[in-house]
This record gives structure tokens, sequence and C-alpha cells, in this order.
């Protein structure tokens, strides 16, 4: 099959979180199963940098509304995965994350940027495209490329099925009614039944309205967000569409986040020889400046600092785990509040507690070696990777029971499969609990270390997730 993936961002160049991961992986493995996969992304800096000499195959025009017309550059990644550039300067040509100004504010002209990646998306899988590449199914993800499948339902002629995949239902693209004559969209786009949501334009509502199929990123998720307590607005028409939506839970590149090859590590091991996980606790400690201590538990977070990671609930009880005793490590960017509160909190405790405030891809892996315990309290979390990515790093994690944490972290109390620790409610109680019990285990080597090869063997590949999207496809 022919399918067209549209993203806003894809690893390893352009990553804000899981869904760059997912852009960067999905698309190898399924090409990896026979299946023509292209990705469509904006050609920011790092992409024109890496490919200076992609040739411009296309200009597509007459897209409607004010949107201009871009290029379309053609390059090939070192996976061989071929990328489909969208070149146009005015709008992506701009240095740091793909969403926010230097102020840490969206940018101002974000409809118009994304607006005009979803209608380059529409114009390859529909009549007009001059392209010789014609995919059988656009694939789209999250609200920056949401407004897709609308084009495609308001275009004439032969069309691409479309497939939305939300990654995030809190993020939902929302903009002012001008914004639909500035994109194109019909007036009969502008109600219920089409792109408007309260008033709004919703680039989120468009996808999960006109999409032929929605997925999202877990099974649990996808059961979460059909409910009021969890659908951010979108709960009544996910229910309507609930024939249409399944749940598939992300993979990891196992290439990538592997123990036994990983460059940043100062040693590598595997599930048979963890001694190797010992150098690079004594590494992280002694590069965050905490005491060398091998008979503290070293706790770590890598994460975006929000609250819907639990972040907030987790610097509640901090200065109570580092007294039980144990070490923390915190790598992370987000909010001003949160990283000023773990900014303070490190400075008042500076032997057990380092916080470094960025975001460092290999600090990231040093820090998945190095820890004994991965922390993810999150209020929901539609898949995760991180707590895949300790599991695979024999750092068992502590968790939340929600989403995809709930769908790949089994609780210790489970003796056959336990693979880290799980707890329910979203209170700063219940994780200081769940940590507890967490160091408790840590202390007994015996236990300890059948938890790690539980969570060391889970098989996190893409292989499974690609089958599941190549029979969806199909089946469109
Ligand atoms: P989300 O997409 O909601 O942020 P995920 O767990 O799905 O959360 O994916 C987060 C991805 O981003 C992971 O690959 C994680 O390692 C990475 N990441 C998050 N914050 C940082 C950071 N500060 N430095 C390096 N990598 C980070």
């Amino acid at each position: 099959m022919k399918i067209l993936f549209a993203t806003s961002e894809i690893a390893p160049w352009v990553k804000t979180g899981g869904l760059g991961d997912v852009a960067g992986a999905l698309p190898v493995a399924l090409r990896a199963a026979g299946h023509d996969v292209r990705v469509l992304v904006p050609a920011y800096p790092p992409l024109l940098q890496a490919f200076p000499d992609a040739p411009e195959i296309a200009r597509p025009h007459w897209l409607g509304g004010l949107l201009p017309t871009p290029g379309l550059r053609e390059a090939m990644s070192a996976d061989g995965l071929p990328l489909l550039l969208l070149d146009y300067p005015p709008y992506f040509a701009r240095l740091g994350n793909p969403y926010l100004g230097p102020e840490g504010r969206d940018w101002l002209d974000n409809h118009q940027r994304f607006g005009l990646l979803s209608r380059v998306a529409a114009w390859i899988g529909a009549e007009a495209s001059t392209l010789a590449w014609q995919p059988d199914v656009i694939h789209c993800h999250d609200w920056q490329t949401g407004l897709a499948p609308a084009y495609l339902n308001y275009l004439p002629g032969r069309r691409a099925k479309s497939l939305f995949t939300v990654h995030n239902l809190a993020f939902q693209g929302l903009f002012d009614h001008a914004s639909l004559f500035e994109l194109g969209l019909p007036d009969t786009a502008w109600g219920m039944h089409g792109v408007e949501y309260f008033g709004y334009l919703s680039f989120l509502k468009a996808g999960l309205q006109h999409a032929d199929a929605i997925t999202t990123v877990s099974p649990s998720y996808a059961s979460e967000i059909q409910t009021d307590a969890e659908g951010m607005g979108m709960a009544g028409l996910l229910r309507h569409r609930s024939e249409q939506l399944t749940g598939i839970l992300n993979g990891i590149d196992t290439a990538l986040w592997n123990p036994a090859t990983d460059p940043h590590l100062v040693k590598t091991y595997t599930a048979r020889h963890l001694e190797g996980k010992a150098a690079n606790k004594a590494a992280l400690q002694s590069q965050f400046g905490l005491e060398q201590r091998t008979d503290l538990p070293l706790l770590a977070v890598v994460s975006r600092l929000t609250e819907q990671k639990g972040l907030d609930l987790l610097l509640d009880v901090a200065p109570q785990i580092l007294k039980l005793p144990a070490q923390l490590v915190v790598l992370g960017s987000g909010g001003h509040e949160l990283e000023h509160g773990w900014t303070a909190l490190a400075r008042k405790h500076r032997s057990r507690c380092a916080v470094s405030i960025g975001f460092d891809e290999a600090q990231a892996h040093r820090i998945e070696a190095g820890a004994d315990i991965f922390l993810m309290p999150s209020r929901f979390e539609p898949c995760g990777l991180n707590q895949m990515y300790s599991l695979r790093y024999g750092t068992p994690p502590v968790v939340r029971a929600t989403g995809g944490l709930a769908d790949t972290v089994i609780d210790a109390a489970d003796r056959k499969n336990g693979n880290g620790f799980v707890f329910g409610p979203a209170t700063a109680a219940a994780l200081l609990q769940a940590v507890q019990r967490a160091i408790a285990t840590w202390r007994d080597p015996i236990l300890w270390r059948r938890l790690q090869k539980h969570g060391m063997a889970r098989d996190s590949s893409w292989e499974g997730a690609a089958r599941q999207y190549a029979a969806l496809y199909a089946s469109l």
C-alpha cells in the first residue's frame, strides 16, 4: 500500500515529544513490512541542513483562501525513508520549537502554517496533485494535520482515504472564525458537523469529524477519551465515532534505545549481564554532582515539566522522597512555574537532588541507564514512551494507572509478570506510597532483578503496531 504520513515533527531532526518519535520510526517499520510509506513534513532548518540538495518536485498552487504556493522537495533519509519537505521559508524557516516563538508562546500564524501542511497533504491525496506517486491513505497526526481529512472531504473527484491518529487530545488547534476563509475552507464547513467547535475553528475536531478512521496510541486511552471526564470536550464526538476508533499501542525504536549498544552509555549492559548498569549510575551521580552512593536508590524523571505529567504532585512529595532516603534526577523543560519549583528544590538538596532544565537526548539515554527507578506519575498519558525505554533499560518505572502506562506497566504484585509499580489516584500521597513500595523492593536484590528482567524481556518493537496499522489501512 502507498501511505503518506503527514506530520509536524519527525525524529531525529525535529522532535518535541512522542509524536516525533512515532513519525521517525513507524514509517520505517511499515516500509520493512513492504509498504511504500513517505512522510510529508515542513522543511524546518534542521531538515534543510540535513538535505541541502533535496530537489523540488512540485509546486502545489491554487490551494484556496490566502494560502501561499509552497515548494515540495524530495529527500531520502539514511534509513531509506522518502521525505517530502514542505518548503515555504516565511512559515517554516524558524529556529527552535516548531510551535512556539522565543517567548514560549504559540506562533501567531500557526493556523496558516499547519493549515498549509494539512492542505498540501490533501493536495497530494487528491486529483489536482501533479506527483507521479499517489497515496492510498493519508495518515494524519494530531491537530497540526487535522484539517487534511476535512480538505479531502470538500475536494472534488477521486481522493485518498484518511486516518487520523490522536497522540494527545489536549492539544486542539483552536483558531477564530476568520481562519475559515484564510484557509480556503467552504462556508458549509462552519457548523457542528464540520470544523466548528463552540465558535472556533478546531483542527482537532476537523480530523476527528472527517477522517475515515481514527486511532489513538493505546487501547486504554481510546476508552478513556470517550468518557466525559477525560474526553477534553470531544467525548461526545468520539463516542459517536466509536466504531471507527481504535487504540494501537506505540512501539519504540529498539535500535536507538538499546542498553547493549547505546553509544551514550559509559558501559553497555544486557538483561543477563546487568553489572554494567552500576557504572552508569556512578557516572550519572558524578555528572550531576550527587553523592557517590551505591546504597541509595537513584530515582529519575525525563519529561516535559507539565501538570499532565504529574510533576507538580511529585514536587509536592519530593522532599519526603529525598528523606526516605533517596536521590532524584530530573531532566525536563516546560512551564516556568514547574521549572522554577524544581530548580529551587535542587538548590536546597544539592547532594540528593539534581535538576537539568532543557531538552537533551543523550542525557535522556544516560538517565534511563543510570537510574534505579523511573517516575511517571502522569494525570493522563496517551501512550508514553519513557516508561518503555525504562523497562528496556532495567529501570523499573513507577506509573499512574492511566492510558498507555496502564497498558505497558504491570505491578510488581503480579510476581510472574510484574515489571514496575502502578498506583491509582492522581494524588501526591498515592505517588509517595508507590515510591516507598518501589524502594522497599529495590532493597531486595532477588525481587528487583526479577522485575528488571520482566521489563527488559518485553517486546516494545514497532513490528506489532506496524501490522495493526497495515491491517487498518487495508480495511480502508
Ligand atoms: P510526550 O510526547 O507527551 O512528551 P512521551 O513519553 O510520549 O511524552 O514522549 C516523550 C519523548 O520526548 C521521549 O522520547 C522522551 O525521551 C523525550 N523527552 C521529553 N523530555 C525530554 C528532555 N527534557 N530531554 C530529552 N528528551 C526528552
